[in-house]
């Protein structure tokens, strides 16, 4: 057996055995990588870090998706950027009111490569009718989309570094915003609490979205393989609260099945330590 390796911090570094490498490439993007082992199954690394696993991304994908559900069911037209492992557009299919989801990612050898390997996310998303694949920057995408032209922005992105950074920019907050309708929600992964170099992600993200947008929550999930293992989703939107707006009889009404999230877990999510809520509001 081999071993992946990521650094958590200066002193800390988290290790998964792997039996394969099934796949090793440079994109014009970035360094990809995919590995088959027991703990996690077939997992993917972009640049070295851990992307994607078939065992935990059940626990991302439900907490991505279904609180912004559960507080505006009525959602119809989808954006998701980033994302190209197709988990996230996946669970937005499962929704039969949804019309439209765009996949706004930057490199297009992510999705194809999960189609090969990582079914468990990618199959049946781009057979799906109401898909849109929309290769590119998610910046560009948002800054040439119409005013009010989605309900839900979902932003799936990697770390605020090399093509990731636009994603955590006021320019990028503000297009969000522009594009959402009155209605709107954004949910950005933004990050986690615990080693520095992450919570100072997310307090700068938190600052520069608080600034445009009248709702602006945080809320928490529990990532095993994650740094920390606890990670963050940004809720923020132009009007509809997920704690006074959420309709749990709505949701539960769709009879969707999920392993993670549940209209209880919803309230609990946002119910964070003292130490986060500090670090979040530290930066007024
Ligand atoms: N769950 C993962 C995480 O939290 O680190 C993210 C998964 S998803 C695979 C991240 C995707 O964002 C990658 O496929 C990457 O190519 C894409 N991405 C990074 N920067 C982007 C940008 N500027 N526009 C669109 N997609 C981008």
């Amino acid at each position: 057996m081999s071993w992946y390796t990521e650094q958590w911090s200066e002193d800390c570094k988290f290790s998964v055995g792997y039996e394969k490498h099934l796949h090793s490439e440079k994109s014009p993007f970035q360094q990809i990588d995919f590995y088959e082992g027991k703990e996690f199954g077939t997992f993917f690394t972009l640049d070295g870090l851990m992307m994607v696993n078939e065992k935990d991304e059940f626990i991302y994908h439900d907490m991505i998706v279904h609180p912004a559900f559960a507080t505006n069911p009525d959602i119809k037209k989808v954006l998701v950027i980033g994302g190209g492992d197709g988990g996230t557009a996946r669970e937005v299919l499962r929704y039969p009111g949804v019309e439209q989801v765009v996949l706004a990612e930057i490199d297009e050898q992510v999705f194809r490569l999960c189609q090969q390997y990582l079914p468990i996310t990618a199959a049946g998303v781009e057979e799906d009718p109401r898909m849109e694949l929309a290769f590119g920057d998610g910046l560009a995408y948002v800054q040439n989309a119409p005013d009010a032209s989605f309900d839900l922005i979902l932003v799936d992105s990697t770390d605020p570094v090399s093509v990731g950074e636009g994603l955590f920019t006021t320019a990028f907050y503000n297009e969000c915003y522009r594009v959402l309708n009155d209605k709107g929600i954004l949910i950005n992964q933004h990050e986690s609490p615990y080693f520095p170099e992450y919570a100072e992600n997310m307090k700068k993200a938190r600052t520069k979205i608080k600034k445009i947008f009248p709702v602006a929550r945080v809320y928490q999930y529990h990532m095993p393989t994650y740094p920390s293992g606890h990670w963050l989703f940004g809720f923020a939107s132009k009007s509809l609260d997920p704690l006074k707006d959420a309709d749990a009889d709505a949701w539960n009404a769709i009879g969707l099945q999920t392993k993670y999230y549940n209209t209880d877990l919803h309230y609990g999510a946002f119910a964070l330590p003292s130490y986060v809520r500090e670090a979040l509001d530290s930066e007024e």
